[in-house]
């Protein structure tokens, strides 16, 4: 399997009508240019490529949310793709060659997300890390069934889930935190 922008977008229409209901009156039109080709919002490339890239954007910013130092080896290891932290039509999506599937949909969703909920909630807030990842992994699952996610996104994917089954919170809640940057409600946080 390897990821390409065909598939890319393949996905990007999935997420777009699985969840426009969420989104922000006139959001469509207003990215439409962008949203019309995965070109415009992913860099699919190679290890050596990535491993820039990531290096870069690690030591900037996603550092100081994970708290641990990294080698730019480890990073290209656990990490098939990431979304740069700028404005919503500035972000981009870069991904490794070999990604799986669920990568290009979770890495879009973080492209989707209001600049309230990223990078800013994930940089300011001590929990900003673990609930972006289980709101993104939500709506990731959502959208794409397939087996091949990250272990390590299951315990913030089960904190949602069990935070929805006991009625703590609703999918409505939680996209509104996502895609329009309504505050987020300490029934999330307090789930983690
Ligand atoms: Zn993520």
């Amino acid at each position: 399997m390897a990821a390409t922008y065909a598939k890319a977008k393949e996905y990007m229409d999935k997420v777009v009508s699985r969840l426009q209901q969420y989104f922000p009156e006139g959001f469509i039109p207003l990215h439409s240019d962008k949203l019309s080709d995965a070109r415009n919002v992913f860099v699919i490339e190679n290890q050596t490529a990535f491993k820039m890239h990531i290096s870069k954007w690690y030591n900037q910013f996603f550092k100081i949310s994970v708290g641990e130092e990294l080698s730019d080896e480890e990073l290209v290891e656990i990490c098939p793709g990431f979304t740069t932290p700028k404005g919503l039509n500035k972000r981009m999506l870069y991904v490794q060659e070999d990604a799986e599937d669920g990568t290009l949909v979770h890495e879009f969703l973080h492209w989707l997300q209001h600049p309230n909920f990223y990078p800013t909630f994930y940089i300011t807030h001590a929990k900003g890390s673990p609930v972006l990842e289980g709101v993104t992994e939500y709506f990731t699952r959502q959208v794409y069934s397939g087996v091949d996610r990250l272990h390590h996104y299951d315990r913030y994917y089960f904190n949602i889930v069990r935070g929805l089954a006991g009625q703590l919170i609703t999918e409505q809640q939680i996209a509104a935190v996502a895609f329009k940057g309504t505050p987020v409600p300490s029934a999330l946080t307090d789930l983690f």
